[in-house]
């Protein structure tokens, strides 16, 4: 299928950035969130970083200015009606994303294809939400959106080999690199990156260091670009929290049991850096340990 226009749910980080990311690219970007603010603030996000690139030398200004222009922002579905592709980046919760897939379809042409950027959930129970399992299939971007070079793709069930490979020539237009996997849990990359977090997590919970110490540990001992904690903040601990509860549902081992100090964190509304408050406070200019 030749994709022209794409339609983006969820105007946070991921959801903004996989804006921005197609916009530049020349397709035609409609983006939605039930929340206007989080519209406002995606097109003000996306618009810094690509001034950003221009005072680099990296963009053009006309070329920014044609990819802004490429963005239409609102805060209903029927925004989606004349999208070859719907990409779901809601917040990480099966009912959520079930729920804005139900209301989603009647807006869809019979054509229109549906992927989602779930980190963890099943694309195939995800897939039987829509009348169009076939045309419904997992693709993942990484954080930030922009700068990562890796979409995992995985296909439910009953996704067809159209489908699959519209979304495997798309994501090599956006100058990414595709990762085929499979549909279990988490699939590959959160299914080893995030079990690693939440050892971190145990590990500051058992008092073994505290948040500097872990992340300085495995920055130079492990020569890991940013600790696990600071990496927690930077994906979101909500996100974290509700991938390992994926795992340990959906695999059945104890060893995926998400730590009760992270449950703690995202009880206490402390979901990272998308809040200002996570393993550390970022309310001052350099961020501070909370532990
Ligand atoms: P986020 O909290 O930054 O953004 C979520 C957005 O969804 C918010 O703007 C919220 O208003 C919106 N939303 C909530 N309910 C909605 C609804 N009913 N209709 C429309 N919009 C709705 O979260 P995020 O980090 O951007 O994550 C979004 C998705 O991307 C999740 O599925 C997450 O697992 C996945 N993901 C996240 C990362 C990461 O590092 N954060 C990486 C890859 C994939």
């Amino acid at each position: 299928m030749d994709i022209r226009t794409i339609g983006i749910i969820g105007a946070g980080q991921m959801g903004s950035g996989i804006a921005q990311v197609c916009a530049t690219a020349g397709y035609s970007v409609k983006l939605s969130d039930i929340n206007a603010e989080q519209l406002n603030a995606a097109v003000a996000g996306i618009t810094r970083n690509l001034d950003r690139q221009v005072s680099k030398g990296k963009c053009e200004p006309a070329d920014r200015d044609a990819a802004l222009s490429r963005i239409a922002t609102g805060t209903s579905l029927d925004i989606h009606a004349d999208c070859d592709l719907v990409i779901e980046a809601a917040t990480e919760s099966e009912e959520l994303k079930r729920a804005i897939f139900k209301q989603l379809v009647p807006h869809l042409r019979p054509d229109a294809m549906v992927a989602t950027n779930t980190s963890s959930i099943s694309i195939t129970r995800l897939a039987a939400s829509t009348d169009r399992p076939e045309k419904f299939i997992g693709m993942h971007f990484m954080n930030p959106v922009p700068v990562m070079q890796l979409v995992e793709i995985i296909r439910g069930i009953a996704t067809d080999e159209s489908t699959f490979l519209s979304i495997r020539d798309l994501t090599a237009k956006l100058g990414k690199t595709a990762a085929i996997a499979e549909d279990f849990p988490a699939f590959i990359v959160n299914r080893i990156l995030l079990p690693m977090i939440n050892e971190a997590v145990y590990t500051l919970y058992e008092g073994v260091g505290g948040v500097e110490a872990i992340d300085t540990a495995m920055k130079l001992g492990a020569n890991h670009p940013m600790g696990p904690l600071e990496l927690a903040d930077f994906i979101g601990l909500d996100t974290c929290l509700s991938i390992m509860q994926v795992l340990y549902e959906g695999l059945a081992d104890s060893k995926y049991r998400p730590c009760p100090l992270l449950v703690k964190y995202v009880e206490a509304g402390w979901l990272g850096r998308k809040v200002g408050r996570g393993f550390y406070d970022y309310s001052g200019d350099m961020p501070r340990p909370t532990r």
